[in-house]
Formats: structure tokens, sequence, C-alpha cells
């Protein structure tokens, strides 16, 4: 049995049973989503069809792929060997790239043409400021993840950069903010680097920013690569290591650490502000193994007056409500804002408590004042004077008090870096 195998968080039902999937693709006893969607061929030509013939024929394949996906979750049924080009894995990497010519990855529905390069035309930029290029900020094997995804390996994460939300105290202020922050990344480099974070021994590629969603298009096509057989030439390798923030320390790379049947895997997370369409949901269902959604504000609008982003309850709690129904593995994180418990903490536990019991959460204490709410931050806005503040305990109490009385499965994520060992 693997270390992490043996991670003591295991023990948690709440956490064993929520996350069942994912721990068997992160061990290599199932295959990660990708690898089924690569087993089932499509029915039309990619190239010529229509953007509108595609979804038809993602909608089509979708109930095979999550009958497939059930039955080997379940233990029903041997993984289906790869099928000939195109396959499913192909079309959500098409479909990414079809959308991003009237972009609609994200509830903004901007409908911008991203697709021309840099400078070619005068093309307008969206709410993520973005055209079509990817920039990662710095990718390496996160030590400080929630203990199931940073096991004792790392989680394998990639920041990317530019957000398409604006939190006034965003804690991750330096890539979401600057566009330009990093270094532009090719799908080929971007699957370099996952391929090689993987073989190092992290537990999973953990897709971030700002957020991941802004780049659907070259994720889905770094992934759609990974499946496709991809192993990076040394050039691929090298670019990779430009934004490699540990590459010295020393990991020995190993095909056992990411392999199934013979071919990569890894279990794909998708961490985010959970501000994605509906139709970016549909393309992700098919290619994550785990999700890490944030629910930060409430129903009221804080939303707007700290993030200046419209819709994000009725958003967030209806991609919420999608995993639910489809099943998926996930877990949930709350940053406790200074002075806004009961505008926003109360109504999120509430709405996890009503809605989904059953449902990990990480009620996090770490929120310090940053960005636009940092007094010693140069883009200080004194309108934000009120997030210039550590929580105080009391509130932390206080979440995790109504966490308890709402019948919330909160301790083991959010206690556990306080307890000492990480074995069972
Ligand atoms: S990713 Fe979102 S914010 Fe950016 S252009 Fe597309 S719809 Fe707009």
């Amino acid at each position: 049995m693997s270390d992490f195998d043996r991670l003591w968080v295991w023990n948690d039902d709440a956490l064993a049973g929520a996350l069942g999937w994912y721990r068997a693709v992160a061990l290599n006893r199932k295959p990660a989503k990708f690898r089924i969607a690569r087993a089932i061929p499509l029915g039309l030509a990619l190239t010529d069809a229509s953007e509108e013939a595609l979804w038809a024929e993602l909608e089509r394949l979708t109930p095979a792929f999550v009958a497939k996906w059930r039955a080997l979750r379940d233990g029903a049924a041997e993984p289906a060997p790869p099928a000939p080009a195109p396959t499913l894995l192909d079309l959500c990497a098409e479909l990414a790239q079809r959308m991003l010519r009237h972009c609609n990855f994200c509830r903004w529905n901007c409908r911008i043409d991203r697709s021309p390069p840099p400078g070619k035309t005068g093309a307008k930029l969206g709410a993520c400021k973005l055209a079509a290029e990817s920039r990662v900020s710095s990718h390496f094997h996160h030590p400080g993840e929630e203990l199931v995804y940073r096991g004792t390996m790392g989680s394998g994460t990639i920041f990317f950069t530019s957000c398409n939300m604006r939190c006034a105290f965003c804690q991750n202020g330096d890539i979401s903010t600057d566009k330009d922050n990093g270094v532009e990344t090719s799908a080929a480099t971007l699957a370099a680097m996952a391929w090689l974070l993987r073989l190092e021994g992290c537990h999973n590629i953990n897709w971030v920013g700002g957020d991941p969603t802004i780049h659907l298009h070259t994720i889905l096509a770094a992934i759609a690569l990974l499946g496709n057989g991809f192993v990076p030439e040394k050039r691929a390798l090298a670019a990779a290591l430009v934004t490699r923030a540990d590459r010295f320390d020393w990991y020995e790379p190993a095909m056992r650490n990411g392999s199934y049947a013979g071919a990569f895997n890894a279990p794909m997370l998708w961490n985010s502000n959970f501000y994605m369409s509906a139709e970016a949901m549909r393309l992700l269902r098919l290619l994550m193994d785990v999700w890490l959604p944030d629910f930060k504000f409430g129903p009221g609008r804080c939303a707007i007056e700290l993030a200046r982003t419209p819709r994000y309850w009725e958003t967030v709690t209806e991609n919420l409500r999608l995993l639910r129904d489809w099943g998926e593995d996930f877990t949930i994180r709350h940053l406790v804002m200074p002075d806004h418990v009961e505008c926003c903490t109360r109504p999120v536990l509430e709405w996890v408590a009503r809605e989904m019991p059953a449902a990990p959460v990480n009620i996090m204490d770490q929120y310090h004042p940053d960005n636009f709410c940092d007094p010693g931050n140069a883009k200080y806005d004194p309108r934000y004077a009120a997030l210039a503040r550590r929580p105080r305990r009391a509130e932390i109490s206080e979440a995790c008090a109504h966490a308890k009385r709402l019948g919330v499965r909160f301790e083991a994520l959010t206690h556990e870096k306080q307890r000492l060992g990480f074995l069972a």
C-alpha cells in the first residue's frame, strides 16, 4: 500500500465516500476520465462538422461515456481499449477551440472572437482580458493544498495568469490581475508540465489560476495530447521548466507513478471559482476526475461590491448542483472574510447543508488583506478598508460552529493541518 493510500484522511467516511473515484485514479487503479473519452469513437469528421453538429455529437455520446465511467467506478467493467481517432476526447478539445471564436467559456458570455493571433486583428478583449494565448505563472509540486490533494508528493499545480472575477482581496492578486505575468505556454508545453509532474509522483494535475476556465481551450488541447500517447520532446520539457518553481528540487520521474494499462494516467483536478458557463461544464464533465470549487459569496450584493461579478450566486450554485446530480467527486472551499460571516459564510453553509449535505467543505481561515485591500500595497483602495484585517478568531469560531449546527462535513478538511502525522 502506498503512503498516499495510507493517509489518515481516508478513514474519514465523508472524504473517502466523496473522493473514491479520484483516489482510485490517483493510485492508478482506474483510468482517468480522459482515458475513457479516448475509448469512444466519433461518428463524424471533426474539421468538416459545424459547431452545432459537434455539440449534437457530444450530446449523443455523453450517456455512453457516463455509463462506462459508472461501470468502471463500480468495478463492474474492464476499461475499453483506445478507439481510432477522432474520439470523444478530441471532440472536447475541438469544441473548446470553436467556443474560443465566440468566447462563452464563462458566465460573462462575452461572445468575442479570441482566436486570431495577437496583433493580427483589432480583436476586442473580454472580461478576462485575454486573446488566444495562455500564460503560466508557475507550476510545481504544491505542498499546501488539502491533504487529499497534496498527499505526500504534492499536488501537480499549474497556475495560469488573469481571471474572470475581480475580487478586491484576491489572495493571488499578483497573477490574477496581471494578464502579462508568466510565460506564454502552448498546449504541448502544458502537456509536458503535467506529464513530468505526474511522473515525478504528484497525486493529481491541479488546473488553477487566476482561474483555469478562461484557458479552457489550451487546457483541453493539452489533455487531448496526454490522452493520445504524448511523450514530451526535449524542447517541450525545456520550455516547461522555465516556469517550474521547484526545478532545483530533485524528484525521480518514473512511468509507474502515472500509468494505467501502459499509458499515461493522472487525475485531473479543476480548481476554480466556478463561474463557468453551462457549455464549459459539459466539456469538463468528461475530463475532470475531481473538482475543487470556491464558494465565496452569499446571495446578496457582496459578489458585485467586492468582485464586480454579476449573477455569481446563481452561477456557482447551478454548477455545484450539476456536480451533485452528475455524481462527481468534489470538495468545496469557503474562505471566511472579515465582516462577511452573516452575509456570505452563513448562507453558503446553509445552502450546502440543504442541497448537498454529504459534500466535504474546507472552511478556510487564512484570509489576509491583499491586493486592493492591503494598505501596504500600492493598489490599496480605501473603499475596502473593512477588509484590511484578518478575520477575528470569533468569526472563524462562529463559521465552524454554524457548520457544526447544520451538520456540514467540514472537520476533516478544515482542521487536518493541526494534526501531527499524516499516515493512518
Ligand atoms: S473566458 Fe469569460 S471573461 Fe474571458 S472572454 Fe470568455 S466569456 Fe469573456
